[in-house]
C-alpha cells in the first residue's frame, strides 16, 4: 500500500501523520465505547476530482441490513478535519478506491441512482476501546451490511491488543443479521481477514457478503486497548424513497474545502510497473 498511494501521491511525511491523527478523536453519538469523526466527499469520474461534501446528518436502516440499537436514528459526527482530509495519503486512499471500483459491475441495491455519474463516500476516522468493564466492539451490530456499494476498512494502528482480535467475516448474504460473529453458521462463511499492519486495506462489495467483526481484547487487562481505523462507505447517490435520501447533497464543504484530483491510470503503465 506504500508503493501504492506514494505512487497517487502521498508524500512521506504524510505517513507519519496519519499514525497520529485518531489521537484528536473525542466521542461517539451512540457507542460508549469509540470515538468517531466522519467526513462526506463526492468522487466525480467526470472531473477525475474528490471534493468535500457539506454536513449532513447519518443513517443506517435494518432494509439496509444494519440492525442495531440506533439504525433508523438520525446521527450526527464530529466532523473530520483538516489534519485528516489535507492529508495526501488520505487523498491517495480515495483516489485508490475509486480508481479499484469505478466502471465495476456488482450487485446494486434499490434506490441507488446508477445512472449518476458521481460516488458518495462517507468516511469514518473510528478508534475502539476497550477498558475494564466496556469491552470494545469494532461491529456491536454482529452480521450487518454498511447499506452502501463498497465498504474499504484501512488499519491505522493498535495499542495493548492481543494477536486475536478484531477479525473480520465474510459471510454469505443469507446469513442472518445480527447474529455474533461467534455464532454465524461456519458454512456460510465465505472469507476471513485481520488488519495487522499499518494500512492493511480490505476492501468488500457490500451487497454482495455480510461481514462482522470480532472484539478489542486486551493484552495487559489494567490498560486500555485501543484500535484506530479509517472506513470508507460508497456507494452512487440516493433516490427519493431511500432513508438517506434528505441527507445526501453534493454541495462542497464551505468551512471545510477540500479538493484533490484523481490520476490517470493508463493500462500500459500499470504492465511496466
Ligand atoms: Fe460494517
Amino acid at each position: 500500500m506504500v508503493s501504492l498511494l506514494s505512487s497517487l501521491g502521498a508524500t512521506d511525511e504524510d505517513f507519519e501523520r496519519l499514525k497520529l491523527v485518531s489521537d484528536q478523536l473525542e466521542s461517539d453519538p451512540t457507542l460508549p465505547f469509540r470515538k468517531s469523526r466522519n467526513g462526506r466527499i463526492c468522487l466525480d469520474p467526470r472531473v477525475r476530482r474528490g471534493y468535500r461534501l457539506e454536513k449532513q446528518p447519518f443513517i443506517l436502516s435494518c432494509e439496509e441490513d444494519f440492525v442495531r440499537h440506533d439504525s433508523e436514528t438520525l446521527r450526527s459526527f464530529d466532523e473530520v478535519q483538516d489534519d485528516l482530509q489535507l492529508n495526501t495519503v488520505l487523498q491517495a486512499l480515495l483516489a485508490f478506491k475509486f480508481l479499484v471500483i469505478h466502471g465495476v459491475d456488482i450487485a446494486r441495491r434499490p434506490r441507488l441512482d446508477y445512472a449518476r455519474a458521481e460516488w458518495i463516500c462517507t468516511l469514518f476516522n473510528l478508534r475502539t476501546v476497550t477498558t475494564t468493564g466496556l469491552l470494545g466492539e469494532p461491529a456491536l451490530e454482529g452480521v450487518h451490511s454498511d447499506g452502501v456499494d463498497h465498504t474499504m476498512t484501512t488499519f491505522l494502528s493498535s495499542r495493548n491488543m492481543t494477536a486475536e482480535s478484531a477479525e473480520t467475516f465474510l459471510h454469505d448474504m443469507s446469513e442472518v443479521n445480527g447474529k455474533r460473529w461467534h455464532e454465524t453458521d461456519p458454512e456460510l462463511v465465505k472469507g476471513k481477514a485481520q488488519h495487522r499492519g499499518f494500512l492493511d486495506t480490505l476492501l468488500v462489495v457490500d451487497h454482495e457478503y455480510k461481514h462482522s467483526v470480532s472484539p478489542v481484547h486486551p493484552i495487559d487487562d489494567a490498560e486500555p486497548a485501543i484500535r484506530d481505523m479509517l472506513i470508507f462507505f460508497t456507494r452512487k447517490p440516493t433516490v427519493a424513497g431511500h432513508v438517506s435520501f434528505r441527507y445526501d447533497s453534493v454541495v462542497p464543504h464551505r468551512a471545510l474545502p477540500m479538493s484533490f484530483g484523481i490520476p490517470a491510470v493508463h493500462p500500459e503503465s500499470a504492465i511496466a510497473a
